[in-house]
């Protein structure tokens, strides 16, 4: 792919050109040493924006309606003058019921609405739609002047609690179901979530959609409160008959409010940019050192020692760290 100078990707994201964004978050996502030392200086130019954005992270099962949520959501907070920017997930890298679901067009007429831009997340690189220059998109859309940004993930391993150290707000979006069901969300992502949205509450679910919020509300009063002055709300929707949104944006407006009165909208969003920098240095230690070809060599021999018992892992764990040490001297 073709490269340009930093001021061009600047003067781009600040003209709030699209075709530029797009550039600009494939920069950031490249291997390449020398992009990776532009994404750097691109990334530490737009540090100091002041940013107005809310960023909204989004996660269900596939088949929950996420894009349809999104498509209506989104042309809903558009047609209210917001400029939304949507990293989803690349239909793709998407499987249900052993179906790909890449023939699928998703958000369609949010693609075509001049105030959205939508960014598939690179296939292949994603856990459950988030990868590791998520943060870094986020960054480079609100520069670009996106005051929503939407960050959408299906329940994959670690995708929900990755997505919710780069949000401010974390939804989780299920179906109508019985109580059997709601049994079967992970207690984890319910008491991560600020809010959930129960989509689909139309037609013969939409009394079955009204149970299920009574049930959630209950099983949430068991969890302890939030020390932050916000308690999970429950929301119904239906993306099909667009109804619901507007509850589902005053819930936003709501929490931002109270986080940014009693000061940890900021103290959450600088939070998580420490826990950035440590997960990043972690990252760069390990892939740097598993380079090391002397080292690979060793951990190699004791892993064998390890498999076939002949040395315990503690053992094995120790002479590693003893060598790593006489190499950092
Ligand atoms: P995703 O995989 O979570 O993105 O789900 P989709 O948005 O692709 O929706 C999956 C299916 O549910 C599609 O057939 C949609 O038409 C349907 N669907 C989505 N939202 C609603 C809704 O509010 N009501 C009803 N009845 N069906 C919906």
């Amino acid at each position: 792919m073709k490269r340009f100078s930093l001021e061009y990707y600047l003067d781009g994201l600040r003209a709030q050109n699209t075709v530029v964004l797009a550039q600009s978050i494939t920069l950031v996502e490249s291997r390449k040493r020398t992009d990776q030392d532009l994404a750097d200086q691109l990334l530490n130019h737009i540090l100091n924006q002041e940013s107005k954005s809310v960023r909204i992270g989004i996660t269900g099962t596939p088949g929950v309606g996420k894009s349809s949520f999104i498509e209506g959501f989104g042309t809903y907070l558009t047609s209210k003058g917001k400029k939304l920017a949507v990293l989803a997930i690349d239909p793709s890298s998407q499987r249900t019921g052993g179906s790909i679901l890449g023939d699928k067009t998703r958000m369609e007429t949010l693609s075509r609405n001049p105030n959205a831009f939508i960014r598939p997340s690179a296939s292949g690189s994603t856990l459950g739609g988030v990868n590791n220059k998520t943060h870094e998109a986020i960054l480079l859309c609100e520069a670009s002047g996106f005051d929503v940004v939407i960050v959408e993930t299906v329940g994959v391993g670690q995708s929900e609690t990755l997505v919710n150290d780069m949000v401010d707000f974390f939804l989780l979006m299920i179906q109508p179901g019985s109580g059997d069901d709601l049994q079967g969300i992970k207690k984890g992502i319910m008491e991560m979530a600020h809010g959930i949205v129960i989509n689909k509450a139309d037609g013969d679910q939409e009394k079955l959609a009204k149970r299920s919020k009574t049930d959630l509300l209950n099983a949430l009063h068991l969890f302890a409160a939030s020390e932050t002055g916000w308690s999970t709300k429950v929301e119904l929707c239906s993306s099909l008959e667009k109804k619901g949104f507007d509850l589902i944006w005053q819930m936003i407006l709501d929490f931002q409010h109270i986080m940014i009165e009693n000061g940890l909208f900021q103290n959450n969003r600088s939070n998580q940019n420490v826990r950035w920098f440590e997960n990043r240095v972690n990252f760069g230690l390990i892939q740097h050192l598993s380079d090391h070809t002397a080292l690979k060599k060793n951990i190699k021999e004791l892993r064998s020692k390890v498999q076939s018992g002949e040395l315990s892992v503690s053992m094995a764990t120790t002479e590693v760290l003893t060598i790593v040490k006489q190499l950092l001297t």
